[in-house]
């Protein structure tokens, strides 16, 4: 199959490498020949590493890289595609834009994906004339280790569409979860609920951030907890995701005072080195603030 991926960041080099490593012809489009080249520099990198680790041989890599094509005209990106992934940055306007110019270069039979991970699927398929071919699948970072894919169901899309989708995700070896386009899915609100009511209980002093984490990580098997996961995706990504939320769903997704002081203050978590907990070199060191030092 031909597979477009529009855009070479950090999701787009990484759904062209996954693609390409199951056996599909992909190209992969920015906006510029050095973010291309970067893009692709970074999949040689990662196959690299896999041969390290003994994931993937020498032979996969050559052959994955072989697959890959890197692109900055869009017309001609799209020309031959079956299915056309965009990962360009989270503006729906921008995604609009990018799914009719897409539609008006790519054969009448091909897929359009977007891999958004907040914004209405409904609204930026709506930009085609023929939506039933538009839908989301919405990849997590890093691509190439992520087990999950999302596809998310517009009220447009068609059920060819959906299984198409469904398909290709079962073919490059991850597990789809099918979701109707709704704010946050089916990831977003689930790992959203359970940081925000994590936070009220720190909020409340009903036990440390350490004793809450590690209730869910010894009590329930999650690789980590919720307060440090907040940490690790940024409050401040944290908090925004929750005004949307709040937004479209109600109360119960309210942010707490304690995220809106730690954010107001600059404490984002590992990127600044503070957020609930206090972070040097990528570990956390420390709990912040009045729970002290009880690493
Ligand atoms: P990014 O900034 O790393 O990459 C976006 C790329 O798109 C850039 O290289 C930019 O040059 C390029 N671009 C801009 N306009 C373009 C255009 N018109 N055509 C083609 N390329 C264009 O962003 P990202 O983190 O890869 O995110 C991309 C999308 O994936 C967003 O919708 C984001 O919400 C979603 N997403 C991100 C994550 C994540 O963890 N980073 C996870 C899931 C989904």
């Amino acid at each position: 199959m031909n597979v477009t991926v529009l855009g070479a960041g950090t999701m787009g080099h990484g759904i062209a490498q996954v693609s390409a490593m199951a056996g599909h012809s992909v190209t992969m489009r920015d906006i510029e020949r050095d973010i291309v080249e970067d893009g692709l520099e970074s999949i040689a990198e990662n196959l690299q590493g896999g041969v390290e680790r003994d994931k993937v041989t020498e032979d996969e890599k050559t052959a994955t890289l072989d697959r890959i094509s890197g692109t900055t005209d869009l017309p001609d990106a799209v020309s031959d595609a079956d299915l056309v992934v965009e990962a360009v940055p989270e503006d729906v306007e921008l995604k609009k834009e990018t799914f009719s110019e897409v539609e008006a270069h790519a054969p009448e039979e091909a897929v359009i994906a977007s891999n958004t991970s907040s914004l209405p699927v409904t609204e930026i398929v709506a930009a085609l004339s023929d939506s039933g071919r538009g839908i989301g699948l919405h990849f997590f970072n890093p691509v190439h280790i992520m087990g999950l894919v999302e596809v998310v169901v517009g009220e447009q899309t068609s059920d060819e569409t959906r299984k198409f989708a469904e398909e290709f995700v079962a073919d490059i070896g991850k597990t789809a979860v099918t979701v109707r386009d709704s704010p946050g899915f089916a990831s977003s609100r689930l790992g959203v609920s359970l940081g925000v009511e994590a936070m009220r209980m720190v909020e409340e002093g009903v036990a440390s951030p350490r004793d809450i984490d590690a209730s869910m990580e010894l009590g329930y098997n999650h690789p980590m907890g919720p307060i440090e996961l907040g940490d690790v995706v940024g409050l401040d990504v944290r908090l925004d995701i929750l005004e949307h939320l709040r937004e479209e769903l109600g109360e119960r997704f309210r942010p707490p005072q304690i995220l809106r002081r730690k954010v107001r203050a600059g404490k984002l978590g590992k990127k600044t080195g503070e957020g609930f907990y206090v972070w040097e070199d990528g570990e956390i060191v420390a709990t912040s603030g009045d729970w002290g030092d009880d690493e």
